[in-house]
């Protein structure tokens, strides 16, 4: 094996991961995959080469395997030795909710942003603190290896006054109390490899529809973020797998107040239970809603698109007009009928599609000649942290 880059991507109750061998000075190449999930319940660890076929998998009975992310990360790195061999851990990039105001881009870990890291956790508090935790134990494993925050806020941090305040006292926004729009790993990657697909429209007037288990939209000019669906959390803009999406913070005040249920009562609500799943009481998976034909399932999905027909009307507006829309992540990827749904929709922005090249989940599904173009671009997270490491790395040789 050769030097490789390690990109740990860590939720609550799994850590994700990546092995990625740098390929020339700003490319990647991936080697394998894997992820441990359940942490502290049902683990199970699994990595795959980067063809799919399975290297090694693992599963534990009921509390019998790794209680922490400290001893995931060992499950993780003991299966890494043996993986790279001779190779070393040439350094670690992590996927990290929220930058603040401070991080426009990614940043080299040491003391002292740690520390800043750790200061953001109000702002994230369900994500942040596990998306940090892995940083002190793969320093404990890796003594000195160069370690890289990259954060899905960065790529939005460049937007108007207007696109990032909400009109609450400005001492508020002075606070930080901001729409930071999130998918930033993923919106970057995507308009990077729109200038390799489709060189004529990526610095354009884009929307990117960004739809897996967590959605959102980009508006992106000249290939840097304009606005985002998202605001203060990944709570906002479209209705998600489990998550509501934008709502009328009246309501919200309604349920604490008149109603009676606590804080968490309504975090759990709208993080874990709302969305797809809960409109359709089925699932929050969109293969399991397709495949349905129980009416909550069909209105589940109606809400979805209707969503985002209504944030692609927003961003048109914020971007000026559309030369480009793309569709990227589990379901943007593979939905036809969804594709299908948004751009008959949208038809009058000068959308036409290609039934059959969208059947197929073509890189183009705009018909010749439309207006303005359709793309489905696989997006990879992943990779662009890879990539950011990989500079992190040619600077830490130049310096
Ligand atoms: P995450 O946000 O967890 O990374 P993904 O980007 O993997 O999520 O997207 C997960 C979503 O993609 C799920 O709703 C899943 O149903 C959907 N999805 C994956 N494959 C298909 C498919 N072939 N058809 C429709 N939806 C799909």
């Amino acid at each position: 094996m050769i030097d490789s880059i390690l990109v740990l991507n860590a939720g609550s109750s799994s850590i994700k991961f990546s092995v990625e061998a740098p390929a020339g000075a700003a490319a990647v190449r991936m080697l394998a995959v894997g992820q441990i999930e359940g942490i502290g319940n049902h683990v199970h660890f699994i990595a795959k080469d980067a063809d799919g076929a399975v290297l090694a998998e693992t599963r534990w009975a009921d509390g019998d395997g790794p209680m922490d992310h400290d001893s995931a990360l060992r499950v993780i790195s003991e299966w890494l030795d043996g993986f790279l061999g001779d190779a070393r851990v040439l350094a670690v990039g992590h996927r990290v909710v929220h930058g603040g105001l401070d991080f426009s881009g990614p940043v080299r870990i040491d003391a002292a942003v740690r520390a800043k890291l750790q200061e953001l956790v109000p702002l994230a508090p369900l994500h942040q603190p596990h998306n940090l935790a892995p940083i002190d134990a793969v320093e404990a494993r890796y003594p000195g290896v160069l370690q890289v925050a990259c954060f899905d806020t960065s790529f939005h941090r460049g937007h108007a006054f207007a696109a990032e305040a909400f009109a609450i006292p400005l001492k508020y926004y002075e606070q930080g109390i901001r729409r930071y729009g999130f998918h930033g790993l993923s919106y970057e990657y995507v308009a990077r490899r729109l200038r390799e697909v489709a060189p004529d429209v990526a610095l354009g007037r884009v929307v990117v529809a960004h739809l897996g288990n967590g959605a959102s939209m980009c508006g992106l000019r000249e290939g840097k973020s304009v606005e985002s669906s998202m605001g203060f959390t990944a709570l906002d803009g479209l209705a998600m797998g489990t998550r509501s999406g934008q709502i009328d913070p009246g309501v919200l005040l309604h349920l604490i107040g008149a109603a009676g249920m606590t804080v968490p009562e309504v975090t759990r609500m709208l993080y874990h239970d709302s969305g797809l799943k809960g409109l359709s009481g089925i699932s929050s998976d969109m293969r399991d809603l397709e495949r349905s034909d129980d009416p909550r399932a069909v209105r589940a999905i109606d809400y979805f698109i209707h969503a985002i027909q209504r944030q692609l009307g927003s961003l048109v507006a914020s971007v000026g007009g559309l030369d480009a829309l793309v569709f990227t992540a589990g379901i943007g990827e593979n939905s036809a009928m969804v594709r299908r749904r948004v751009c008959e929709k949208m038809g009058w922005l000068g959308i036409v599609l290609d039934p059959a090249a969208n059947e197929a989940n073509a890189g183009v599904i705009s018909a010749p000649g439309s207006p303005v173009k359709v793309l489905v671009v696989r997006t990879s997270e992943e990779t662009m942290i890879g990539l950011h490491v990989l500079e992190a790395l040619a600077e830490q040789a130049v310096a």
